[in-house]
């Protein structure tokens, strides 16, 4: 039996409990001990409690099986606790009961020591089921929200969290400053250099872009070569100033990979949630857009913002490099 998993004996039998911690630490297992339901609880409340719960049915304070109803009672943010109830002959046949008070298990005393060791096999294969179905789950909510390459969230979380900063925004009568980011002439980035090279620029680009950010910022891939990103609390000049960082982080250094090193630089549009009337993500996403357009027509490497009132695509003003 493999080691290390913890196990939490509640047992008011100073007999049973020295019996029960004996075999389990020399079968690996960490043990706590509780003698009644009160000491019981309290190690449960800790944040790294034991998962694997040996549970008498009759203790002084509490029943087992009340016990067992308030653990599950806990509800599915808590992670599974497997509960084997023990119970002596006379209980046997309220044990349909237990399983309903939502026991998984239960053993009859006086049980010997393989029985012990069969039930607690199955406690632990079942916990780390869990375990592995609960990781596999985080697994594919990562897939689903971020993207590959870079691992920032992809198009359509970053798209979320504008939607729910605005309305954020909006509630607080705070600014709220998205950045459009492209690079540029990537296209030539990959016909020179190559695809394999074009992926490593765009992962260490992202992650320039992404280590100047505050905790409350975002960023994702919004497509091929073009980030968004959404800094809330921001307005015009701070979301110009921070462009402007961002941008000279890219341009400062070379990208260095696959034995090539190529100068890099980045165009960005700028837009402010004030600028905007109805403070709609398409409005506010198309006038980063417009920005953008005109930071690359003025030359790229550059940072634009958009004018106040709502215009065309190209009605950007203030280009700055
Ligand atoms: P501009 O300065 O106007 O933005 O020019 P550009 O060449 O960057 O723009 P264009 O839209 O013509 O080309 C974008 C290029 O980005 C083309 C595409 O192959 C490349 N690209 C998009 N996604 C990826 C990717 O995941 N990996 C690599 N290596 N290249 C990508
Ligand atoms: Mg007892
Ligand atoms: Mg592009
Ligand atoms: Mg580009």
């Amino acid at each position: 039996m493999q080691s290390e998993m913890q196990v939490l004996i509640v047992e008011d039998s100073a007999v049973y409990r020295k019996l029960i911690s004996d075999n389990l630490k020399a079968w690996g297992f960490r043990v706590t001990v509780a003698e009644n339901g009160a000491q019981a609880s309290a190690v449960l409340e800790r944040p790294d409690s034991p998962k694997l719960v040996l549970l008498d049915w009759v203790l002084p304070d509490i029943e087992g099986i009340e016990l067992c109803q308030q653990i599950r009672e806990a509800g599915p943010s808590r992670p599974y606790v497997y509960v084997i109830l023990l119970t002596s002959k006379e209980g046997r046949q309220n044990m349909l009961e237990a399983m309903q008070a939502g026991a998984d298990d239960y053993l009859v005393k006086p049980f010997d020591e393989s029985e012990l060791k069969a039930r607690l096999m199955v406690g632990k294969r079942i916990l780390n089921l869990q375990d592995e179905l609960v990781e596999a789950r985080e697994a594919m909510r990562h897939a689903a929200t971020h993207d590959s390459l870079t691992e920032l969230l992809n198009r359509g979380e970053i798209l979320d969290m504008l939607q729910r900063e605005l309305e954020r925004a909006r509630r607080e009568r705070k600014p709220l400053t998205v950045i459009l980011a492209d690079i540029d002439h990537f296209k030539q980035v990959n016909d020179t250099l190559g695809h394999l090279f074009g992926d490593q620029a765009l992962q260490e680009i992202a992650r320039r872009l992404r280590s100047s950010l505050r905790v409350y910022d975002w960023i994702g891939r919004y497509g091929g070569e073009e980030f968004l990103l959404v800094l809330p609390g921001c307005d015009l000049e701070d979301g110009m100033a921070r462009s402007n960082e961002l941008r000279e982080l890219v341009a400062g250094t070379p990208v260095v990979a696959l034995d090539a090193q190529k100068d890099i630089t980045v165009s960005m549009g700028v837009a402010v949630s004030e600028c905007v009337g109805k403070g709609e993500v398409e409005a506010l996403l198309s006038r980063a857009d417009g920005a953008l357009y005109a930071a690359k027509g003025q030359g790229r490497n550059r940072v634009a913002h958009c004018a106040s009132a709502p215009k065309k695509r190209g009605a950007s003003q203030a280009s700055q490099k």
